[in-house]
């Protein structure tokens, strides 16, 4: 199987024209060796602060380049796979977590659309639709399990349904809700949601309902 980067399948699923130059050596952002790379101070702006997640080298290659020029690596949200660039907003974000593409694909959903959460990802591409990584600007990396997601997400549909809202579901239930819960006997699904918490996962679940 040849390798691929996250820059590789973001410049293939849109079919951009790769911008090249006559830089060698190893990219600092994913590893590759390349003999048509740049020059790093050409590729990132000056207030660029994520230098801790990039790897020792001598350039930026084609395919970084290209994906860094283009300001919807960071600002949109994307699940990509080699032939396949799907858009994903507040409509689709549930269903393309727990369907994504086929692999190897890789997912982003950026919330503010400020951070590239993704750059220490560029070499965690996703063979498995079950168990993968992917990134949410609000917390960087997540593992994703289908086993765990779906309990996660039963219990948070049954939560939204008592009317909880996503900050009780994250944070701290109301004194109106506990009232509610004795009267309409749901404690326990309040205990069961309590123990949730503080969790990635979780969190980007309420964060995708
Ligand atoms: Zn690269």
């Amino acid at each position: 199987m040849d390798i691929t980067t996250l820059s590789i399948l973001f410049c293939n699923s849109q079919k951009k024209e790769i911008q090249k130059s006559n830089i060698s050596g190893s990219c600092i952002f994913c590893s590759r060796e390349t003999a048509e790379g740049w020059k790093v101070d050409k590729t990132v702006s000056n207030n660029f602060t994520a230098w801790s997640n990039l790897s020792d080298g001598q350039c930026a290659c084609e395919y970084c380049y290209t994906m860094l020029k283009d300001p919807n690596c960071r600002r949109r949200s994307w699940a990509i796979n080699p032939t396949e660039y799907i858009a994903i907003d507040k409509t689709n974000r549930k269903q393309i977590l727990f369907n994504p593409p086929e692999p190897p694909f890789f997912i982003h959903l950026a919330t503010s659309g400020q951070k590239q959460t993704w750059m220490g990802s560029f070499n965690k591409i996703n063979y498995s639709k079950n168990k993968y990584i992917f990134t949410i600007e609000s917390h960087g990396e997540v593992f994703w399990d289908i086993a765990i997601a779906k309990d996660y997400d039963k219990l948070i549909l049954a939560g939204l349904e008592k009317k909880l809202t996503k900050t009780e579901l994250t944070q701290v239930f109301k004194l109106k809700t506990y009232e509610n819960a004795i009267k309409d006997n749901f404690l326990d699904l309040l205990k069961q949601i309590e123990s949730c918490r503080r969790n990635r996962l979780w969190e980007v679940l309420v964060y995708a309902n």
